[in-house]
């Protein structure tokens, strides 16, 4: 079993694809999010902070703010992607730096608790047999005055989430497991998130009850990317920072697009075919409520006049008047009481049909017994569907 980590299981929750290439197929890019290289440079900032803290030398903030500029352009490479088109790699330099400054402002001299190790590798089981293993990197473990420890991590991320959020996070707690099986007598330890860009720490504890719950949580997240057989696509917000849009059935299209000139974009077949597509889906959006609008007033015309044949010049129309008898359809209220009384009267089976949709969804759960569904599944075949699903281009995507 490999050795899995907080953020190889975040991945799999976004998206098993991304997971697959880079986990298991292990795709390698060179490119980088601006946002990741920022959040790199001002954790390393900081680690050098602590690091001289721990010598009992206090750096001064100009000094730092130069380790940062340094580490900054000695770091910087081509393949760093900015997405947004009206920020610049010197506005995320700028944004690291203004991070940097309050935190210093607010923590200077670095004496409030003994930092223990800054970017501590933990690797720990979840198991007693070590069969789930897992690996991380602390940003600062410490000990505080009152005797108790705490694990900090540096947010550089433009949003901040509520205290809720960070009362379920799942790396920290991961963490907390990692320090209590190698120090099994600390007790006693807080959970801090500083979110640089707010000048804000969020704290959080876990009781022994939510260490154990996590841990078959995540046990049974493992279990689940170890059996998965079929590592589908899930389209989100992530996908705006995925480095695989050329590998990925749901963006490549969108990624060959792109790169092309408006004049070629204009004549790629695909492109074509959404624009005809779109356009002729339209026309027929009118021109149904159109016939609607038209059928409606010969039925009205038909009325009036007492006929129920008429002509235009090269066809004709009948229209037939009736009443016919309706029950309540499945969603409606009274539908219940209908469905009562015909099961009390035992004549259920004369008007009842299977329902092969729901018998798909239930194949498809899998919450049947499996001699049951082997059974039915004596009756199933596999066919190959496709359908179309036309929308329109969220903002950002024209
Ligand atoms: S582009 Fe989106 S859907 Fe495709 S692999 Fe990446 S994250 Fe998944």
């Amino acid at each position: 079993m490999p050795i899995y980590s907080h953020s190889q299981l975040s991945v799999y929750e976004q998206c098993p694809l991304k997971y697959k290439l880079h986990y298991r197929d292990k795709i390698e890019r060179d490119t980088e999010g601006v946002e990741a290289f920022l959040g790199n440079m001002v954790h390393e900032t900081l680690r050098k902070c602590y690091d001289d803290a721990r010598l009992t030398r206090v750096i001064s903030l100009p000094e730092l703010l130069s380790f940062y500029d340094i580490t900054w352009q000695k770091s910087w490479h081509d393949a760093v992607v900015i997405t947004r088109e009206d920020v610049t790699r010197e506005h995320y330099q700028a944004l690291g730096k203004r991070m940097i400054e309050t935190y210093y402002h607010r923590y200077a001299p670095f004496n409030a608790d003994i930092t223990i190790q800054t970017e501590m590798r933990l690797n720990f089981a979840l198991d007693k047999g070590s069969r789930y293993k897992m690996t991380g990197f602390i940003d600062r473990l410490s000990r505080t005055g009152d005797g108790g420890y705490q694990i900090h991590d540096y947010k550089t991320s433009a949003h901040l989430p509520g205290q809720e959020n960070v009362d379920h996070d799942r790396q920290l707690a991961l963490y907390q497991l990692g320090v209590q099986r190698r120090w099994p007598d600390i007790k006693d330890i807080k959970l801090v998130w500083h979110y640089l860009a707010f000048d804000r720490d969020l704290v959080s504890s876990r009781s022994d009850e939510a260490i154990a719950r996590l841990t078959a949580d995540t046990t049974r997240l493992i279990d689940e990317i170890e059996s998965a057989l079929e590592f589908p696509p899930k389209e989100s917000s992530y996908c705006d920072w995925c480095e695989y849009p050329d590998l990925c059935p749901a963006r490549r299209h969108f990624h060959v697009i792109e790169s092309l000139p408006p004049n070629e974009y204009l004549k790629e077949p695909g492109v074509v075919l959404i624009n005809r597509y779109a356009e002729l889906k339209e026309q027929a959006g009118t021109i149904g409520e159109e016939m609607d609008k038209v059928k409606e007033a010969i039925v009205e015309y038909a009325r009036r006049e007492g006929v129920t044949a008429m002509r235009g010049t090269g066809s004709k129309v009948r229209v037939k008047f009736d009443s016919r008898l309706r029950f309540p359809g499945k969603s409606e209220a009274e539908r219940g009481g209908l469905d009562d009384a015909i099961v009390r009267a035992g004549k259920w089976m004369e008007v009842s049909q299977l329902d092969t949709a729901a018998l798909t969804r239930i194949v498809g759960e899998g919450s049947w017994d499996r001699k049951l569904v082997e059974e039915v599944m004596k009756y199933g075949r596999i066919e190959d569907t496709s359908s179309v699903y036309l929308s329109k281009l969220k903002e950002g995507e024209d």
